[in-house]
Formats: C-alpha cells, sequence, structure tokens
C-alpha cells in the first residue's frame, strides 16, 4: 500500500543538541532521516513504520572528517562521495573507498551517509565488512553524553543493533595502522543482478619469509550480520600459501557459513562463493606480496596506453578473447593503474552482449583439456595461462577426471557451450563439485554464472599481464 505524506511529520532542529535533546524527550517516537535512501524506499513501498522522522541530514557535527596520528575519524553523516574524495582514507583505507565507490549509482553515493549504512544493519551493506577488519569504533551519543563500542559489537542480529532510541551516531573511528597491508575487496553479483546473489569480500594481509603473517577477512551477505571469519584467519597465520592452505581455508569458511541456520536454504551457493573469495584472495595475497614492483606495472600500462589501437588490441586480448572487450580497453585508455583498468574491465565486460561474452567462453579449453575449441583465438599466452589456471587438473585421479570428462558433456548437450570456470586454486574435485551444482541452474542463471566466472578469469589474468 502506497504510504499517504499526510501521515507523516517531518522536522529538521539543525543541531545535534537540539535533535538528541528531543530523542531523549520522547525516546523511540522520532526516527532520524540522513540522506533518506533507505528510510525513502521503506516509505514508498508503504513499509516505513515510523511517522515522526527528524532529520539529521547534513548536520555540521556529523559531516566531518578528522584525522589525527592515531585513527581518523568520519562522521556518520558524511556521504560516499565524502569518503571517496578524502585523501587518508583513499591512501590508507582502500577498503572503504572501495565500499564508496560500490555503494549505489552517483546520485545515491552523494545523498547516502555512512552512519545510514552502519544503522541501517542490512547484512548485504557494503561498507560493513571493510569497517570490520579495519577494527573501527563507533562514538554514539545522546543527552547523557558519548559512549564508544567496537563496530564487531554493534550488530547483534538481522537488522538489530545495540543503538538506543535516544541515541545517535556520530561516528566511526578507524585505527591508521593497516596502510602496510595488502588489501582485496570484491563485490559478487550486481545489485540489480536477479540471478546471482551478491556476497562481498574485504580483507587484509601480509606475508613475512614466506608465510601470513597476518590476515583479516570479512564477508557480507552470508549471515544475519556481516562476518569476520576468524577462525579461517587462525588457520591461515603463519603457514606459507599453497593449494593444501587454500584447500583448508575454504572448508574452514564453508563449515562457518554452512553452520548458520537462518540461511540454510542457500548455505550451499554461498559457502561455494565465499570459499572462492577467500582464496582468490588468498592467491593475490601470495602473488603481490612482497609483489610486482610498483615501476613495472607502471610500465607496462604505460606502454599500452601509448601504442597504437593494433597493437594495444593484440596485447591485451589474450586477458580476454572476446573482441568488443577488447576494443572497449582500448578505447578507455589511458588507464591510469592497476585498479582503474580492472575498474575498465569489469564495467566493459558487463556492457557486452551475449554474443560477445560466447566469444571469450569460446577460448578457453576445457576443463582437464589443453586446448581449446577455437585454436586461432589462442595466443602463446593464453596457451600457458590455462595451463597455469588447470594445474591441478594433472595431479587429478583418473576417475575424478573421467567424471569430470563426462559432467563437461552433459554440460555442453545442457548449454550448448563449454563450461567456464575460474579454475585458479581449485581442486578437480572441487571444480567438479561446481560443474554438477551449476548443472542444476537454468539457462539464465548459468550464462550470469559463467559471465562472472570469466570475468573474475580476466582479472586474473590482468594483473598477471601488468607485471611484465
Ligand atoms: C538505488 C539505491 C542503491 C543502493 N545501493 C547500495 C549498495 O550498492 N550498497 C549498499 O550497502 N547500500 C546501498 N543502498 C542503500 C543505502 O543507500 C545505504 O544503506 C546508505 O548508506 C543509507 O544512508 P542514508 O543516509 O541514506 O540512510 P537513511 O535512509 O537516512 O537512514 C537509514 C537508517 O539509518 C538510521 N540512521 C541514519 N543515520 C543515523 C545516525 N547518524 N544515527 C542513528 N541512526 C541513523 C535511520 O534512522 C534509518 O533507520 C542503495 C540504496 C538505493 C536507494
Amino acid at each position: 500500500m502506497r504510504s499517504n505524506p499526510a501521515d507523516y511529520e517531518m522536522i529538521a532542529p539543525g543541531s545535534l543538541y537540539a535533535i538528541v535533546s528531543l530523542l531523549a524527550k520522547e525516546p523511540g517516537v522520532w526516527v532520524p532521516i540522513a540522506g533518506g535512501t533507505d528510510v525513502m524506499v521503506q516509505y514508498a513501498a508503504g513499509k516505513l513504520p515510523a511517522r515522526k522522522l527528524v532529520s539529521i541530514w547534513n548536520l555540521p557535527e556529523l559531516r566531518r572528517i578528522e584525522v589525527t596520528a592515531e585513527e581518523i575519524r568520519i562522521g556518520a553523516g558524511c556521504t560516499y562521495t565524502d569518503i571517496r574524495r578524502h585523501e587518508i582514507v583513499g591512501s590508507e583505507f582502500p577498503l572503504l573507498r572501495s565500499a564508496a565507490r560500490w555503494t549505489g549509482g552517483v546520485a545515491n553515493q552523494n545523498r547516502g551517509t555512512i552512519g545510514g549504512n552502519i544503522v541501517n544493519a542490512s547484512p548485504a551493506a557494503d561498507s560493513l565488512p571493510a569497517l570490520l577488519v579495519y577494527d573501527s569504533e563507533l562514538i554514539l551519543v545522546s543527552i547523557r553524553g558519548e559512549r564508544r563500542l567496537p563496530y564487531a559489537s554493534f550488530h547483534t542480529g538481522y537488522k538489530k543493533t545495540l543503538l538506543a532510541t535516544d541515541e545517535l551516531l556520530q561516528a566511526v573511528c578507524l585505527p591508521r595502522r593497516f596502510s602496510g597491508y595488502f588489501s582485496h575487496a570484491r563485490k559478487v553479483g550486481a545489485r540489480n543482478a536477479q540471478a546471482i546473489s551478491k556476497v562481498c569480500i574485504a580483507a587484509l594481509g601480509h606475508l613475512g619469509d614466506g608465510v601470513v603473517e597476518d590476515v583479516r577477512i570479512a564477508l557480507g551477505s552470508v549471515a544475519p550480520v556481516p562476518l569476520r571469519l576468524t577462525e579461517t584467519e587462525k588457520i591461515v597465520r603463519g603457514k606459507a600459501i599453497d593449494s593444501e592452505l587454500l584447500h583448508l581455508a575454504r572448508n574452514a569458511v564453508a563449515d562457518k557459513i554452512q553452520s548458520i541456520d537462518d540461511i540454510r536454504s542457500t548455505a550451499r551457493y554461498r559457502a561455494a562463493v565465499a570459499g572462492n573469495l577467500v582464496a582468490e584472495f588468498l592467491n593475490r595475497l601470495n602473488s603481490e606480496q612482497p609483489g610486482p614492483e610498483r615501476g613495472e606495472v607502471k610500465d607496462v600500462l604505460a606502454r599500452w596506453n601509448r601504442s597504437s589501437v593494433d597493437e594495444a588490441m593484440q596485447a591485451i586480448l589474450p586477458c580476454c578473447a572476446s573482441k568488443a572487450w577488447a576494443q572497449g580497453m582500448v578505447a578507455r585508455r589511458p588507464l591510469a593503474d592497476e585498479s582503474a583498468l580492472v575498474a575498465a574491465s569489469n564495467e566493459t565486460w558487463h556492457s557486452l552482449t551475449q554474443s560477445d561474452w560466447m566469444q571469450a567462453f569460446q577460448s578457453h579449453p576445457r576443463i582437464g583439456e589443453r586446448s581449446s575449441l577455437e585454436p586461432q583465438s589462442q595466443t602463446a599466452r593464453s596457451v600457458e595461462w590455462s595451463a597455469q589456471e588447470q594445474e591441478n587438473v594433472g595431479h587429478a585421479e583418473a576417475a575424478v577426471k573421467i567424471a569430470l570428462a563426462d559432467a563437461n558433456q552433459e554440460y555442453e548437450r545442457r548449454f550448448n557451450r563449454i563450461f567456464i570456470v575460474c579454475a585458479t586454486g581449485k581442486s578437480v574435485p572441487e571444480i567438479l563439485e561446481i560443474l554438477r551444482r551449476r548443472l542444476k541452474n537454468d539457462a539464465e542463471t548459468e550464462l550470469h554464472e559463467a559471465g562472472e566466472q570469466q570475468r573474475q578469469i580476466t582479472e586474473l589474468r590482468l594483473r598477471k599481464w601488468l607485471q611484465g
């Protein structure tokens, strides 16, 4: 049922003191509204229970970012655009900057606030996994004074928080001690994609002497609250990253997610996606630390930015064999750095047609085989990368290889194309399990899954390509 504006009252007292006084006088009666991007969606759907709204939008006390030697304190009323543009956030808290970049479109980023994202308490909210891994703390304010608590304790259940009815969230504080960490953030499944559930990861780590010295991993959308994977972190710390560790980490993630009761129906699928995201992070941590010299990355990209259209096409096609994708990438030059390159690739990939996607899919060899169905689309580089991606297939037992070949055939009969999976870091039994699960998909869901896998393959190849 539509909401009737006459049933609602909204006031804007204009100062923090006036607002907390009002909340204290009638606790639970007045509901704060900041950017309104969540509240107004509820209102439009006729699902806003509150009738009295108090505006906290653009309140100076909530709209500043303060930096001290120890921490950065982001006012709850800061928008995603404020956060994206802040230099220290960009250089020291890239996971939060990525979350701000991903949250809706530009209009939403100009209006939506970090405080609204935290208090709205959706398990799918993009900024929350980043706040978990950065050990952030919240400052809550009321007429009784301020209190400070770890963000990790704030969300107590689905859409439940420790905020009292007379309190406002004033700021979120992030300690400045993670800038030396390798960081990795990914969001799987666009908000408007109907076929793929969204899971997001925010992770930090660093290696020392070939082993993981520290690692911090959080996921969104896999539980009623954003989830820090402390057991997985314990398993990984102090070890070298190899296929055995990836296997242990995936199992630890799957155990954690499958033990969450209220999302049981999708737990298996989410556990598989979450395990892949954690493995992808660990693979990247392994290959980027101590990392390619930033200078080398710059050189490869600078040369590519300067080269002719034809040369640029030839250079980038091994990363993804769709000509339309390569043309789209070349048209976006110059690209400033690795993250601009990956972002351009993701956007270009999602703008393509189904037949462009098919061209990319066909360039891969079948899982378990060496050459693709379309030999002319294979360059020496893509052959080499395919072999690396499938390196675990050689070690598989004969029975598993036969089962894989059978499942490949069944897949091709059913969907009329080869099975695409980002095989890097996955064992053959894992690939087989994924293949069997995806055989149950309807055509549209499967197309989106294959497209997402190709996107991941392309991203990993782009990063390899940058290393020269
Ligand atoms: C088109 C669209 C796309 C979106 N895309 C994404 C996305 O990709 N990722 C994502 O995470 N979210 C997304 N959102 C959700 C939304 O934009 C964010 O959650 C945003 O951060 C909410 O902030 P706001 O200021 O608009 O909150 P509001 O709607 O004003 O408030 C949300 C809730 O928080 C409370 N609140 C707000 N500020 C405070 C405070 N300081 N103290 C106490 N309570 C407070 C309000 O009372 C309300 O309950 C999207 C929304 C839309 C409409």
